[in-house]
Formats: C-alpha cells, sequence, structure tokens
C-alpha cells in the first residue's frame, strides 16, 4: 500500500469533488454524443472524449466512474486516500429534460446512499439535483441529507447559460440553508457566449474554462446579495485558485503519487490536518 493506512499520520485524507456516473446517465450522455441531440455545444467539448473515445485512458476513466466498490476503494488505498466524497459528474442531470432529470437525480441519489451505506467510513456523497426544476431541486436535498444521509448538493454550474443569482433558483438557497448543509458549484464548461475565444485555442474544459466559469458564477452569486438573504449558506467552488479542501477530481485525475507530492509541501502537521481532513469535516459535517 503505497501511501496507506493513518496509523502514521495524524489526520485523515478527505477527497473532496470525486466524481462518479451511474451507468443510465452514461448511456443517456452516450446516445446525446451520437445523435448531437444535447442542444448545447458545451456539451460536446466536454463529453465527447471521455463518453466516446476508446483509448485505453478513456476507457479507465469510464470504469472507474462507474465504479462505486472494490475497484475505486482499490485505486484510493494506491494513493493514499481515506475518503472520497462522491460527486454525479458534471454537467450531472442539467441538461436533460425537466421530468427526466428530476426522476435520474434521485436514482442517482439513491445508488450512491447505497454506496455510502455499503463502505461508510471511505465514502461520502452529495446530492444530484436538477436547477431547471428549482422547485423540485429545493425539495430534493431534504430526501437526500434526512433518508440517504448525503452531506449537500451538488449543481454543475450554469444551466445552459442560466446562473444562480437568478432568482428562481433561490429555494435551492433557502433549502440547503435550513438543512445546514453546503451547496457544491462544480464548474461546467462555459456557456456558449462565453466559450468561443476558449474554445478555438482549446482552453475550454478543466485546463481554464472551468475557472472563467466557475470564477464568474462566484462573482454572480456574491454580487446578487444571495449571501447577505442566507447568511448561514455555505458554498464550495470547485477547481478554484485556493486549494482549501483537498480533491483528486478522480478518475479524471488519478496520479497515484499526488498524495505523497502534496505531502511534501512546507506545512505543518496542524496544516496538513486542515487542509485533507479538519476543513472538509467542517464544510460537510463528516
Ligand atoms: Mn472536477
Amino acid at each position: 500500500m503505497a501511501a496507506g493506512g493513518t496509523a502514521a499520520r495524524p489526520y485523515r485524507r478527505i477527497a473532496t469533488e470525486e466524481a462518479w456516473i451511474s451507468a443510465e446517465l452514461l448511456a443517456l450522455y452516450q446516445g446525446m454524443l451520437k445523435e448531437g441531440s444535447a442542444g448545447h455545444p458545451c456539451f460536446d467539448s466536454l463529453w465527447r472524449r471521455y463518453g466516446l473515445g476508446v483509448s485505453e485512458r478513456c476507457i479507465a476513466v469510464r470504469e472507474r466512474m462507474l465504479d462505486l466498490g472494490a475497484r475505486r476503494i482499490g485505486d484510493m488505498d494506491a494513493a493514499g486516500i481515506d475518503v472520497q466524497i462522491l460527486l454525479l459528474t458534471t454537467p450531472g442531470v442539467q441538461l436533460l429534460d425537466a421530468e427526466t432529470a428530476i426522476a435520474l437525480a434521485a436514482v442517482s441519489n439513491d445508488q450512491v446512499g447505497q454506496a455510502v451505506k455499503a463502505h461508510p467510513d471511505r465514502f461520502a456523497a452529495l446530492a444530484a439535483i436538477a436547477p431547471q426544476a428549482p422547485q423540485a431541486a429545493a425539495k430534493e436535498p431534504e430526501r437526500a441529507v434526512t433518508r440517504l444521509k448525503l452531506k449537500g448538493a451538488v449543481i454543475n454550474s450554469h444551466r445552459r447559460g442560466e446562473y444562480l443569482d437568478d432568482r428562481k433558483f433561490w429555494p435551492i438557497f433557502e433549502a440547503a440553508e435550513a438543512l445546514h448543509v453546503p451547496i457544491y458549484i462544480h464548474p461546467n464548461t462555459p456557456p456558449p457566449d462565453m466559450i468561443g475565444p476558449l474554445l478555438a485555442r482549446g482552453l475550454d474544459g478543466a485546463i481554464y474554462g472551468f475557472a472563467v466559469e466557475c470564477g464568474m458564477h462566484l462573482l454572480t452569486i456574491m454580487a446578487s446579495g444571495i449571501l447577505d438573504r442566507f447568511p448561514k449558506l455555505r458554498m464550495v467552488f470547485g477547481h478554484g485558485a485556493d486549494r482549501v479542501l483537498s480533491a483528486m477530481d478522480y478518475p479524471y485525475q488519478y496520479v497515484p503519487q499526488e498524495v505523497a507530492a502534496m505531502e511534501r509541501m512546507p506545512l505543518s502537521d496542524q496544516d496538513k490536518k486542515a487542509f485533507f481532513q479538519s476543513n472538509a469535516e467542517s464544510v460537510f459535517k463528516l
């Protein structure tokens, strides 16, 4: 076990943004790619490679993303990750029609809830929700948190170019605040009216487009008054500049040596404990 057990160090390593996908959602994505039916040009840039690619890497990413059991835990052991927080991968159910999205979010949450129940010391999870149906999206976290023991909800940033500063989405924030759980904004590829110059240079995805898109989303939320209206709301923004929470972004990024490199950071054990463990425990109430 390369960077394995916790016995030798005074903290657990919690990776807070680890991706999974259900077989149903992957099949829907693959159909949308083949038919060009997403109705959203940015979906192609985000998913064509991993959705349909036949290279060894693409196949491995798909297999790892589908696994919520032994293979994933084996990879965590090999990399020295004690706990993964599981997020239905971007863009989740957000491009589907509202009825399908609501149903698939609930089924996905049931499925990941089972994995957490089977491996409570290795997995925690956030709920998928369908922001295109704001009232349903505001209800699902309660079911997911109280019944399935999930730790918050993930929204994959803009929904067909709509940002969460739009008041129709605010019931979602109200629900999260009332439940005392965070909303995790995971980046998305930028919407059509933003992606042009990035796409032309191959900079549209995680390399930079995610940071542009999610950074703007953060600022729209700060400027909208959401944080004044819901002062106890906690939000997490993925792929940010300040990695105050540790994440691997498995399986998109899976370099087993990554933890060892982070361990070489010139930080005290106390700061490493905050980075790897206690910040995540505080935000997600683990
Ligand atoms: Mn990610």
